[in-house]
């Protein structure tokens, strides 16, 4: 049996019975749309994120346009936000008219490089999307000083950070908005698609729930072109089942990315996710593996050059792809999040970002690769990937043994 980057087969072993009494229970009453379940479970990610409001909605992608709309964000403007991120959060920013402006990475933490944000703002920008990558918290301090300053909104994607906190305070709660995915690989993820926008501000909140339901504050009154986007009392169902076991989760995967740090930390051919803030809740363990040098003679043809890397004007990821294959081969499944950043996808072509735009960005593309890591992969497994790791690095391609 192959290592899997994630899996929910534990999982369900342990909680499948009171999801299963849980998804009986909403099935049998016929409410399926809003009702008691659902509010109970904004009520609880309300509290989990220390907000007074959680909306519910349809997906993480639906709560960024959410947010965003209802902060009168629109044609004209622009967003400033990474590349180095899942295309939705570029895509919500599109989806309400807005130009997004995309900032490079630290290439040390992944994130948004908070000393680049100010050069990139011009008279249109009216907001700030950092997004907490593979579960590390972005400075919030930092990027609220920045708003401030401009006159700034925050819309915070915590996508892949439910759990995480930035100085003690949960992610989300920093931002006039934060916006939370649960689709199934996320740190909480529901049975299918959902998703929330947190706030603290009640107003908002009234504006987020309007806006999902069809910009319908009182039944067949419509103020705003709104969406319909729910949370369904099934997901949340099994949301409500999931989210007593968040923390626990959370310091599971803590754990487990403690010890590939542990285990590998002496490896200098590649480099590891940084052990990053307290409140990191690590989503993915990102290793980076470097690139062949300009000379692809150094590879003495072991690795062979990616296509990827040559139509989208990336860096070679030969040794990357290499190091992918040959630990499937060994029964270890990794998975590049992400390998084409989103400025130089052909969705975004009329944008004009060229190659070497975001040079950070686009080296990390073509370097990371993330090591399996969920609550329930057993100590063995784990100990397998740290093995197979280090017997390739060590017999690896000249260029990772270099
Ligand atoms: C998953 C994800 C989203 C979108 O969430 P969905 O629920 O899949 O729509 C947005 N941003 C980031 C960073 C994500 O990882």
């Amino acid at each position: 049996m192959p290592v899997p980057p994630f899996s929910l087969e534990e999982q369900l072993r342990q909680l499948g019975d009171s999801l299963d009494q849980a998804v009986l229970q909403v099935l049998r009453s016929g409410q399926y749309i809003g009702g008691g379940v659902v509010t109970a479970f904004e009520a609880s990610f309300a509290e989990a994120c220390a907000v007074p409001h959680a909306i519910g909605c349809n997906s993480g992608t639906d709560a960024l346009i959410l947010a965003l709309r209802a902060l009168d964000i629109g044609p004209g403007d622009e967003v400033i936000t990474a590349s180095f991120s899942f295309f939705a959060t570029a895509e919500a920013i599109s989806a309400v008219g807005t130009t997004p402006v995309f900032v490079d990475v630290d290439p040390a933490s992944y994130l948004i490089d908070l000393d680049r944000i100010e050069a990139a703002l011009t008279p249109a920008t009216r907001a700030l999307l950092p997004v907490h990558l593979f579960g590390r918290p972005v400075d919030m301090e930092r990027i609220n000083a920045i708003a401030q300053r401009h006159g700034l909104r925050v819309i915070e994607d915590c996508a892949q950070a439910t759990g995480a906190s930035w100085a003690g305070r949960p992610v989300g709660s920093w931002g006039d908005a934060g916006c939370f995915s649960f689709f199934p690989t996320k740190n909480l993820g529901a049975a299918g698609d959902g998703g929330a926008v947190v706030c603290r501000d009640s107003t908002l909140a009234q504006r987020i729930r309007e806006l999902a339901v069809h910009g319908m504050p009182r039944r067949y009154l419509h103020t705003d072109l709104g969406y319909n986007s729910r949370l369904d009392a099934l997901q949340a169902a099994v949301l409500n089942v999931k989210l007593p076991h968040l923390p626990l989760w959370v310091e599971r995967r803590r754990r487990i990315a403690q010890r590939y740090r542990e285990a590998l930390g002496d490896l200098t051919a590649i480099q590891l996710a940084e052990a990053g803030p307290e409140g990191h809740s690590w989503n993915q363990f990102v290793v980076r593996v470097p690139g062949c040098p300009a000379n692809q003679a150094s590879c003495a043809g072991r690795c062979t050059p990616s296509s990827d890397s040559a139509t989208f004007g990336l860096p070679e990821a030969c040794c990357r792809d290499w190091l992918k294959q040959r630990l499937q081969d060994e029964g270890v499944i990794t998975i590049i999040y992400y390998p084409i950043p989103i400025h130089r996808q052909p969705a975004y072509a009329e944008l004009g970002y060229g190659p070497g735009s975001l040079p950070g960005t686009e080296r990390l593309c073509a370097e990371v690769l993330s090591l399996p890591i969920f609550p329930e992969l057993g100590d063995e497994q784990q100990e397998r990937v740290i093995t197979a790791l280090r017997q390739l690095v060590a017999a690896g391609s000249p260029v990772l043994a270099a």
